[in-house]
């Protein structure tokens, strides 16, 4: 019975610093925001320790304390924050029209503007011994943690454009960072693949792969395996980077949100604005480039107003119908 059925104003999908941002602009525009939390309350930065660079915190803030303060600001203003998985959507495509959501496969909801912030997941090899020192050494954001391992030894696996980046990062606060790239050329852009081999500190090893990482508590070292020869050959670090890529969450979006090749939800122009009428999406959801915290929250914020320029316009459009 669809008068049983709860609607919202403006619902929230994820609970990342794009979420929570969105929820805090939301709560105080008076849309009365409820934000679904998903698998993982307070997303990607619960899994990192400390966060740096994050504008205003001069000593720094733990990803899970930062993550907990975000949901209180968000509550202040009036945010329900409810745990749960958005299993499925379907989207209106009328200017105005009810987008119809499902909760944990059995909660029928109703909104009027839906933001999307679910993030992206960063892949990882999935060896047990990377598994075992995520935290420990074992990083997948080279700007979040590459801070940590100043002066030191690092290794970083990858042949995109990401891993070209963040080992030339890597390069300009590390003593040395050797490249595995398990194909014998690297996917990067000739510009970032020329940034690699002008560092002088990164070590380029093509055809070259992750066989374990050597450490009880944390990373103290690496054996690689030439994928061509059989050769293996151990070598010592201290942090272990992977960048092999990003998978966004996006998969119940599919075939109703425009997505590029890769699955990332495309917006429209400096907007956040889809190509659904009142769905918006922020956060690493649709940035495969930037993929920082601010700059989520950033986006957050965008998509926040612009559901609440749209609301504005749906209401002003009703008035002059009536
Ligand atoms: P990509 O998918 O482009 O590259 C992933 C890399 O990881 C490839 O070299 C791939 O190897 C390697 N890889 C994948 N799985 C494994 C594995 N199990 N073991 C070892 N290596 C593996 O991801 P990126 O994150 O680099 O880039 C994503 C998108 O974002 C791209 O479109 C990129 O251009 C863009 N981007 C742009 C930036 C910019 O413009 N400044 C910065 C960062 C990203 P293989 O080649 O053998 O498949």
């Amino acid at each position: 019975m669809s008068d049983t059925i709860e609607r919202i104003k403006c619902l929230i999908i994820g609970s990342g610093p794009a979420g929570y941002t969105a929820a805090i602009y939301a709560a105080r525009a008076d849309l009365k925001p409820v934000l679904y939390t998903g698998m993982e309350p307070g997303g990607q930065l619960t899994t990192t320790t400390e966060v740096d660079n994050f504008p205003g915190y001069p000593d720094g803030v733990d990803g899970p304390t930062m993550m907990v303060q975000l949901q209180q600001q968000a509550e202040r203003f009036g945010t329900q924050v409810r745990i749960g998985m958005v299993t499925s959507v379907e989207f209106s495509d009328e200017v105005g029209g009810i987008h119809k959501v499902v909760v944990d496969n059995k909660t029928e909801l109703e909104a009027e503007t839906v933001i999307i912030s679910t993030g992206a997941t960063a892949k990882y090899l999935g060896l047990p011994s990377e598994q075992r020192l995520r935290g420990g050494g074992v990083s997948a954001c080279a700007v979040c943690d590459g801070f940590f391992y100043k002066g030191q030894d690092v290794a970083i696996v990858g042949g995109g454009d990401t891993a070209a980046e963040e080992a030339t990062y890597l390069s300009n606060i590390c003593n040395k960072v050797t490249m595995l790239v398990r194909k014998g050329e690297m996917r990067a852009s000739k510009a970032m693949q020329h940034r690699v081999t002008a560092a002088k500190n990164i070590e380029l090893r093509y055809n070259t792969e992750v066989d374990e990482v050597l450490g009880d508590m944390v990373v103290e070292g690496l054996r690689m395996k030439n994928n061509l020869t059989g050769e293996k050959e151990e070598i010592a670090i201290t942090g272990l980077f992977i960048a092999i890529g990003h998978t966004p969450n996006t998969e119940i979006f599919k075939g109703q949100l425009d997505m590029d090749d890769t699955g990332y939800i495309i917006t429209e122009g400096k907007s956040t604005e889809t190509n659904k009428p009142g769905v918006f999406a922020s956060g690493d959801v649709q940035d495969k480039e930037y993929r920082q915290a601010v700059t989520a929250a950033g986006t957050g914020c965008m998509a926040a107003l612009d559901a609440e320029r749209y609301l504005a316009a749906v209401e002003s459009k009703e008035e002059v119908e009536a």
